[in-house]
């Protein structure tokens, strides 16, 4: 049977915590950076175990920053995954700097190391991998091949707010680490992000690349005894995460160990469902010395055997009342990148395999039993009526 309402794909999950807190800063008259965001720094720098938390604007404004703050510009390389959102990618050009990209593994789809040191060059000065989906990228052998070339690492977090790999707390292994609130993502506050380091340097250099380049923050400046005039150090950004945002996101980070939970069944409810299809594969198995942050539950769809593009698929789920997403389609392949690189089919196979046939499915704790009842109905319905 059809579902009745149309199932929005990556609705936020918010509670009455959440708008209480953003009236209250509402009725505070602090609407900027101040107090809200220093509070929800601590609360997820502790939440990851790391030094330093510096929240930004945005995960890609995190990149960006992260990225500047370890000195990369004109000449240098960046070695990423094509399997991610194109702003990982974007990032390296806004430094000046050229992505280079490394094919991934065709089983886990996140960067596969020795397709990194393959892309090694005199030239490579960050190599900046993803944990795609939630599910923690070889960190071992990434930080290997850092050590032996002398490379920094800057992870894209975007997805694993709540992952660990090998018994580290993802955030606590590279360079810098960049987390998404982005309304889709496990802690949504409309527009944020995060970037957590151990480098006090990077820390210091970051907060004030952040605010203009100001000496010192807003809200210190304002609340100091005497008035003091701002210094403009360095022309930084406009990078800074308001308390309207905070208030949100404070509120998030207390229930994500919860919502994690709720996603690990509904994770279940999928593999189980979806055991015998043979038309479709399924996430791969996790290793046992992770922990996976259940961001997106994608599967592969067999496109040669069904005769059907992927994105056939897709509409006939939205005809069924089914939203669902495509994460993603490889950067090399979108046209700035195919014009300005000249990057085409047949450079990053396994990359281009996934992007053809990956589908992501409605994951997030306010689903219901029955709203996941209703995703692997359509799902087998649209799969046997091919
Ligand atoms: C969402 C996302 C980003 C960008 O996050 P924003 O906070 O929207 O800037 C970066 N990388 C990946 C993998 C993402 O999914």
């Amino acid at each position: 049977m059809k579902r009745k309402d149309f199932l929005v794909f990556g609705k936020p999950f918010i509670g009455e915590e959440e708008i209480k807190e953003v009236v209250a800063t509402l009725r505070s008259g602090w609407w900027g950076t101040g107090p809200k965001t220093e509070l929800f720094e601590k609360e997820f720098g502790d939440y990851v175990g790391s030094e330093h938390a510096i929240s930004v604007n945005s995960a890609t404004a995190g990149l960006h920053m992260a990225l500047k703050g370890l000195g990369i510009g004109p000449g240098d390389e960046v070695i990423t995954t094509p399997l991610t959102f194109v702003s990982t990618a974007n990032v390296v050009i806004h430094c000046g700097a050229t992505p280079v990209f490394a094919d991934v593994n065709r089983e886990t789809w996140n960067i596969d190391p020795v397709e990194v040191e393959k892309k090694i060059t005199k030239k490579t000065k960050v190599i900046l991998p993803v944990h795609l989906h939630g599910r923690p990228v070889e960190m071992d052998k990434i930080t290997k091949l850092a050590k032996k070339y002398k490379l920094k690492v800057v992870e894209d977090a975007a997805h694993a707010a709540e992952a660990f790999y090998k018994g580290k707390k993802i955030g606590t292994i590279g360079d810098a680490t960049v987390f998404s609130f982005y309304v889709t993502k496990n802690i949504a506050c409309g527009e944020g992000g995060m970037i957590t380091t151990d480098s006090k340097k990077l820390d210091r250099v970051m907060r004030v690349m952040r605010l203009h380049g100001l000496s010192r923050d807003a809200w210190k400046r304002y609340s100091v005894k005497h008035f003091s005039l701002y210094e403009a150090v360095m022309p930084g950004y406009k990078y800074n995460l308001t308390d309207i945002a905070s208030s949100i996101g404070l509120h998030q980070l207390r229930r994500v160990e919860k919502n994690l939970k709720r996603r690990q069944e509904i994770w279940q409810m999928y593999n189980k469902a979806f055991a015998n299809e043979s038309f479709l594969t399924l996430p791969a198995p996790i290793d046992k010395d992770v922990r996976h942050a259940m961001h997106l539950y994608a599967i592969l769809v067999d496109i040669k055997k069904l005769k059907v593009k992927r994105n056939v698929f897709v509409d006939k789920l939205i005809k069924e009342n089914i939203g669902s997403g495509v994460h993603f389609f490889p950067i090399h392949l979108q046209p700035y990148y195919r014009k300005t690189y000249g990057y085409h089919r047949g450079d990053f196979p396994n990359a281009e395999y996934v992007g053809d046939r990956i589908l992501s499915l409605p994951m997030g704790a306010n689903l219901t039993d029955a709203d996941v009842a209703d995703v692997i109905n359509a799902v087998k319905k649209v799969l046997h009526a091919l």
